[in-house]
């Protein structure tokens, strides 16, 4: 299902600070870097750490529209992100995997990397046991020296894994140590690669080595697969590149100028009075810090953007503020536009700012913007934005309560209206499914048959019979009567109860006007005793033999007998459940005639099929149609 968000147009952009994702920078990334990929190699988006920092649901979508054939992730979490958020494609885990993250790596169609032969194993085993093959690729250690198997016992391994039923090896990878800045170790570590990658490139799918730096100016004839990160993202590796390939940078930091003030000459600006002016200074207040990815070792080095002219930071980076030298900008005013990182001034690009504080690029990226939303561009216009907090949510890291909080906010944020939201959630969501601490169960096969029987000068005598499919709860169950609306509403919200009947008020509540037949659960009688109240008949239907049925789809009937009243004209079913498949049957005596019947189904189906015969009216959905709560028939004759 897609979103739908509010449009949002670049001016409007209210926030502190916030980051702005250009796809269509991306794009053109991925288009140049291509040209450089040897016929018929494939390349891999690398997705970790959150795409760089640049939101991995969104850049994995593109990429995919780009032609990517795997999306590459760190671990076992990102991936599942990526799963939960329907993205089918193939997914490879780069870092090594732990063994209690098999189960995850299998149940979401994960292709982990292999460097350890007990997990292999064991991977086998669970693979085994789920009846699957799972593939894998062998990582192998050509002299980064991390994580792998060191290449001189590669093809050792490789004929172990090969061994292992359940386990197919899809492929086979090194990882360069220095490919932006060391050619000679590269083709280095590339031949070591590929004197092994020969000897089994028949059995495997993908060999591959090769980063994305490592893609610019070197052929790995061998290879059919790249790895593709930092420059989708437009972001040099070095300066030698630059005439090589025309990469446009993907992410722009942006806030605004919170405040305006001066400080006078041989003042100091900030915490531990590291910097001084020699004259009086106006300087800009921006309202980000280190704690939005600014690094503290930008204090007294950083360069900021406003409006066209590049701007220094004086002092210390705060947790939560950065002050900048404005004296070179003419009407500068609170609220103007701050690029903080990313945009077209070259002092602001990444790989720039980076570099005066000899950090990476990397780095910078990966922890911009905890505090800022993403805004995804494309063609100019904002086509989708992404929340504050990096992580999205997995359901199952949450609590119930926070989940509800998450719907509550989910639904008012939908509905434009606050009140139809509120009516939603409480009346719909929580009483179903919160409050009443119900389990979601729904009786699926629904037949119900009234009976009316003109034996008495004031009543009609009712037979109902009712059979339905449902997991059965309990070793007994309840059918309820009552002659006020009022008492029989409390056997709405218990669970407990499978049928309610609401006697007409000028009947007398007694067991003579109301009783349950038979009851029977698979087959099996059930006891039922009356428990009186004097709101209402109780019948309780029970049988210890239930006890194997427990948790399991169940097959129940009920039989009663009732009575309702001549001069009434019209009787009202109510459907209080969901129900899959209904089927109403209204059969009454030859002094009726000239009957009708008026179904209110809710739902996706809300035109049941109505079929009068002599004597009997129907009205039923197709088996397979869901019908909601507060759907019902009136019967008038
Ligand atoms: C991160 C990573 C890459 C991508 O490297 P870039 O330099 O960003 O292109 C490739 N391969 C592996 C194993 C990685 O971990």
């Amino acid at each position: 299902m897609t979103k739908k968000k509010k449009l949002i147009r670049l001016n409007e952009i209210n926030e502190r600070s916030w980051v702005e994702i250009n796809l269509s920078n991306f794009s053109h990334n991925l288009k140049e870097l291509k040209k450089h990929m040897q016929n018929k190699q494939f390349f891999m988006q690398i997705v970790k750490a959150d795409a760089y920092g640049h939101g991995a649901l969104q850049i994995a979508n593109q990429a995919i529209k780009e032609g990517a054939t795997i999306l590459g992730v760190a671990n076992v979490e990102e991936a599942s992100l990526l799963r939960f958020h329907n993205i089918e494609h193939p997914i490879l885990i780069l870092s090594p995997s732990f063994d209690f993250e098999i189960e995850a790596i299998i149940s979401n169609k994960l292709t982990p990397s292999i460097a350890n032969l007990h997990f292999a194993k064991l991977l086998n085993e669970h693979a085994k046991e789920m009846g699957i093959i799972q593939s894998v690729h062998i990582k192998y250690d050509t002299g980064m020296n991390r994580n792998g198997i060191r290449i001189e016992n590669a093809l050792d391994f490789y004929q172990t894994i090969e061994m292992l039923e359940n386990i197919k090896i899809e492929g086979i990878f090194s990882h360069f140590s220095s490919s932006e800045d060391d050619k000679d170790f590269t083709q280095k570590q590339y031949l070591l690669f590929a004197e092994f990658a020969s000897k089994v490139a028949q059995k495997v799918r993908y060999i591959h080595i090769a980063n994305s730096s490592a893609i610019i100016d070197n052929q790995f004839e061998l290879c059919n697969l790249n790895r593709i990160g930092l420059l989708s993202y437009g972001v040099y590796s070095s300066a030698q590149l630059k005439n090589k390939i025309d990469l446009k940078p993907v992410m722009t930091f942006k806030s605004k100028i919170a405040h305006i003030s001066t400080a006078h000459k041989n003042e100091s600006v900030g915490y531990n009075r590291t910097h001084f002016v020699d004259k009086d200074s106006h300087f800009a207040i921006i309202p980000i810090g280190y704690a939005d990815g600014y690094d503290y070792l930008l204090s007294d080095k950083g360069l900021v953007e406003i409006n066209g002219s590049v701007c220094p930071v004086l002092g210390k980076i705060s947790m939560d503020m950065i002050a900048i030298d404005i004296n070179q900008v003419d009407n500068v005013k609170v609220d103007d536009e701050v690029i903080l990182l990313g945009g077209n001034t070259t002092s602001t690009k990444v790989e720039n700012l980076s570099a005066l504080f000899n950090g990476s690029s990397y780095e910078l990226l990966t922890q911009i913007g905890k505090r800022a939303k993403r805004y995804y561009i494309e063609d100019g216009k904002i086509n989708d934005y992404a929340p504050i907090l990096r992580r999205d949510f997995i359901p199952r890291d949450f609590s119930d309560d926070k989940l509800n909080l998450i719907i509550h906010q989910a639904i008012q944020e939908r509905i434009n209206k606050q009140e139809l939201a509120s009516v939603i959630y409480h009346d719909v969501l929580r009483y179903f499914f919160i409050e009443n601490d119900r389990d979601v169960s729904y009786r699926s096969d629904f037949t119900y048959n009234i009976k009316f029987i003109d034996n008495h000068i004031n009543y009609y005598k009712v037979e109902l019979n009712l059979s339905f499919d449902k997991i059965l709860q309990n070793t007994y169950f309840i059918v309820a009567c009552a002659n006020n609306q009022a008492n029989l509403e409390s056997y709405f919200r218990r669970k407990d109860t499978e049928y309610r009947w609401l006697l007409d008020e000028s009947i007398e509540l007694d067991e003579s006007k109301f009783s349950v037949s038979s009851a029977k659960v698979n087959g099996v009688f059930l006891d039922c005793f009356v428990a009186h109240n004097n709101k209402a008949i109780e019948v309780k239907c029970e049988s210890d033999k239930l006890e194997s049925f427990l948790n399991k789809l169940a097959h129940f009937e009920i039989k009663i007998s009732t009575y309702y009243p001549k001069n009434k004209h019209q009787l009202s079913v109510y459907l209080s459940e969901i129900y899959k498949g209904v089927s109403i049957q209204f059969t009454y005596p030859e002094s009726i005639s000239n009957i009708d019947c008026v179904p209110i189904f809710s739902g996706r189906h809300r035109y049941p099929k109505i079929t009068q015969n002599k004597g009997s009216i129907t009205v039923a959905s197709e088996k397979n149609d869901w019908i909601f709560p507060n759907s019902g028939v009136v019967f008038s004759y």
